[in-house]
């Protein structure tokens, strides 16, 4: 419930209380849905810390750690960040009444002074809810203007967990400079992660351009170190192979569910020089006891990636390339009657990009 309706409903009664209390549902002590509490008289919270904002709420919504949370789940948690000094055993008071609930939009009331991103009365934010209708800045967003208050409040805790446990991962590329990195650069800042690339020194304008947040030089003497003193990665997609690929598996975070793909395989190789069966059973093989090995060792994932066709996935890349989030990194066109010439300049290696014949 938005705090205004109780303003106006106490307007002519009291106007003091027209600025200090607000409706809301509470509980005082944990347990079942009776604990569940409507009240008109929750003291309306002002904006204490420069960086907070203050909320008129328009719709919530319930996530299942509501529920939890009402039946005392996180209640520790929960005291000592009200309370801090708890820590040291002693009763610094009640967490009650508590407001339960996370996810809410509504329209800004009240900032802090060191708010900018946000003005009162002319921003439309969702924001995942903490203590009541105050929380810091950096959780509002702009409302979707295409959809309702009610299915804005939907939104804000289920794609903040989404995004955290799938997307705002440390990713490494190596060979970020070529055809598939430039790409993969945009994509994975288009989702969200933290992008390091490896590539040459004369590089790194281009990749820095498309969005990688910081760059290895890997012709460098001490490429390997500036990696190694980074923080360990979540994923790294591995363009180069060879090499590359033990340094790359040893900068992965240990046993956290970390992933190593790389597109360098021998799978091809394999089926070419040893025929179909033979070559596919050996790659199997190895890829086998390198995921094993991996596994055991660090806890990390090791994986193949392969090119897999799917027209659905290039609509929505479709969608990113409109909206200017991912740019078509060409190098070099050729005419029709260049093709040969084409080939020439993909064979000399050090793509920057993609190599493109135009046919009409
Ligand atoms: P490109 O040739 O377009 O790009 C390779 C890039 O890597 C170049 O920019 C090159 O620039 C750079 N590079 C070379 N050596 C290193 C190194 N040691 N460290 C960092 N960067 C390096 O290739 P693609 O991007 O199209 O493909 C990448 C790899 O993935 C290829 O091996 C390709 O065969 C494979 N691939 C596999 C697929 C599959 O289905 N498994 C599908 C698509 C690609 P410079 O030399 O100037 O540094």
């Amino acid at each position: 419930a938005g705090w205004s309706l109780s303003c106006r409903r106490n307007v002519s009664s009291s106007p003091s209380r027209l600025q200090s209390c607000m409706p809301g549902w509470v509980i005082d002590q944990y347990g079942t849905n009776g604990v569940l509490t409507y009240t008109e008289d929750i003291p309306v919270p002002t904006v204490n810390s420069p960086s907070d904002v203050m909320i008129k709420v328009y719709a919530a919504s319930l996530n299942p750690l509501d529920i939890a949370m009402r039946g005392g789940y996180g209640a520790t948690l929960l005291k000592l960040k009200r309370h801090p000094m708890s820590v040291l055993g002693s009763d610094y008071g009640s967490e009650f009444p508590l407001i339960l609930g996370r996810d809410v939009s509504g329209v800004v009331v009240d900032c802090g002074s060191e708010v900018t991103h946000v003005a009162p009365g002319d921003e439309f934010p969702v924001e995942t809810r903490q203590s009541g209708r105050i929380c810091d800045s950096n959780r509002v967003s702009h409302k979707p203007k295409s959809v309702t208050h009610a299915e804005a409040a939907s939104i804000p805790y289920v794609a903040n967990t989404a995004l955290s446990a799938l997307v705002n991962a440390g990713v490494l590329i190596t060979g970020g400079s070529g055809g598939v990195g430039t790409f993969s650069i945009q994509l994975l800042k288009a989702w969200g992660a933290h992008v390091t690339v490896t590539c040459s020194q004369n590089a790194e304008g281009l990749v820095r351009g498309l969005g990688a947040d910081e760059v290895v030089d890997y012709t460098a003497g001490d490429a390997p170190e500036q990696l190694e003193m980074m923080e360990k990665f979540d994923v790294v997609l591995d363009n180069v192979g060879g090499e590359t690929e033990q340094l790359a598996l040893g900068l992965l975070k240990p046993w956290s569910g970390a992933k190593y793909v790389t597109l360098v395989t021998p799978l091809l190789l394999n089926t070419d020089s040893m025929g179909l069966l033979d070559g596919i059973c050996q790659a199997g093989s190895s890829l086998q006891s390198k995921a094993i090995q991996n596994i055991i060792s660090g806890g990390v994932f090791y994986r193949w990636g392969f090119y897999a066709p799917d027209g659905p996935a290039l609509d929505d890349v479709s969608r990113l390339v409109d909206a200017g989030k991912i740019l078509p990194v060409v190098e070099a066109q050729f005419p029709f009657t260049q093709v040969p010439q084409a080939f020439q300049k993909l064979e000399q290696g050090h793509a920057r990009g993609k190599t493109v014949v135009r046919v009409t």
